[in-house]
């Protein structure tokens, strides 16, 4: 198990710190069942919606200041904590009145720099935990923007909450994940730890150990996973919570791998393929300056001959092509596609600039 990376949050849970609990607080008796079944995991953290932010009116909006209440007396038969939603400065007021100890912005405020620069002003003074979860929209520098709104209050127990981005495509995903996005987001932010929410990205029970496992395969620090007594029933986001005993078997199935290791056999052996990576990229990067020096030669004969850049049958035949290639090297068609449509994008750029020079011809 890992270092006691929440201990300044007044935690005692080693690394993944896991966050249980229904999507939204629905009645007394569903909080208490369920924090009797998540404080039997040894979860510390629980979470429950009291303001709901549901895309179409006339939907189940939170119970609101009556879940405060009921927050309020689960505080004080179980030793646990809660973590809830605020949208707007009037939801930090009551929950702070409520004693609740960590918050949460939701991706539906992230998005909005106002809104998170307000509930940022409205927590100054006042240093406790706060999530800040992706804006809905795949966009790293709202994210990091809204972290910095909040660290900027002066609150230094900040973490971001990692729950899948809006595309348009279709998806097996409620919200695909776009982990290059979070992966960003730890090499600009390292001192942020990083929650994966698995419920949101998948918005359906079914890939939710997969995603948890992949965020801790990532050395994420924390899982918040929707829990509920009865989620067929549930009020909001019915068909993404799982129950506690599959929340139990989702925790005992998940392998926790450390980010380092001590076996000095392991680091040595990762030392030498590391060198070989090494060396193998700078082979690549010299066969990719090799191949970008032809690529401005033909720039320069298209514009000695008034051809167009872009030339569709080449480029099919690339893209037709190199797949088959990487096939021979066990390498994925999906991920060869995208290596020449990045390498392609750059020959168009570059041949662009050539023929947009006002010199007749390049040297
Ligand atoms: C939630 O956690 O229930 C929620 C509304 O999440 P998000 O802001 O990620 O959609
Ligand atoms: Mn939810």
């Amino acid at each position: 198990m890992g270092t006691l990376k929440f201990q300044s949050w007044g935690l005692k849970s080693p690394r993944p710190l896991i966050i249980a609990g229904p999507c939204s607080a629905e009645s007394i008796s569903q909080l208490r069942e369920t924090a009797k079944a998540i404080s039997d995991l040894n979860i510390e953290v629980m979470r429950a919606g009291v303001w709901k932010p549901r895309s179409r009116p006339n939907n189940f909006e939170g119970a609101g200041v009556e879940a405060l209440k009921w927050i309020g007396e689960i505080q004080s038969e179980f030793d646990i904590k809660f973590v809830i939603e605020v949208a707007k400065p009037q939801h930090v007021e009551l929950a702070l009145a409520h004693d609740i100890n960590l918050m949460w912005i939701g991706a539906r405020t992230t998005v909005n720099p106002f809104a998170v620069q307000e509930i940022a002003d409205a927590l100054k003074g006042i240093d406790i935990p706060i999530l800040v979860k992706n804006p809905i929209n795949p966009d790293i520098e709202l994210w990091q923007g809204g972290i910095e709104r909040v660290l900027s209050a002066g609150i230094t127990k900040v973490a971001a909450v990692h729950r899948g981005f809006s595309f348009f495509q279709e998806s097996k995903f409620r919200n695909p994940p776009a982990w290059q996005i979070p992966i960003e987001l730890k090499r600009r932010m390292p001192e942020i730890p990083l929650i994966c929410d698995p419920s949101h990205i998948c918005g359906s029970r079914d890939n939710i150990l997969e995603i948890a496992q992949k965020a801790i395969d990532l050395n994420y620090d924390g899982l918040m996973i929707e829990t509920h007594p009865d989620p067929d029933k549930a009020l909001s986001d019915a068909e993404q919570q799982v129950t506690p005993s599959q929340l139990k078997e989702i925790l005992h199935t998940i392998k926790i791998r450390d980010e380092k290791s001590v076996n000095q056999v392991f680091i040595n052996q990762l030392e030498q393929l590391r060198e070989e990576i090494d060396d193998i990229d700078r082979e690549i990067i010299e066969a990719i300056g090799t191949r970008m020096r032809i690529i401005e030669k033909i720039g320069d004969y298209k514009k000695d001959n008034n051809v167009t850049v872009f030339q569709l049958e080449r480029w099919k035949e690339i893209l037709e092509t190199r797949p088959q290639w990487g096939k021979a090297k066990l390498l994925d068609k999906n991920f060869i596609e995208e290596l020449y449509k990045v390498i392609h994008s750059e020959s168009i750029k570059t041949q662009t600039d050539i023929l947009n020079k006002n010199t007749a011809k390049s040297q």
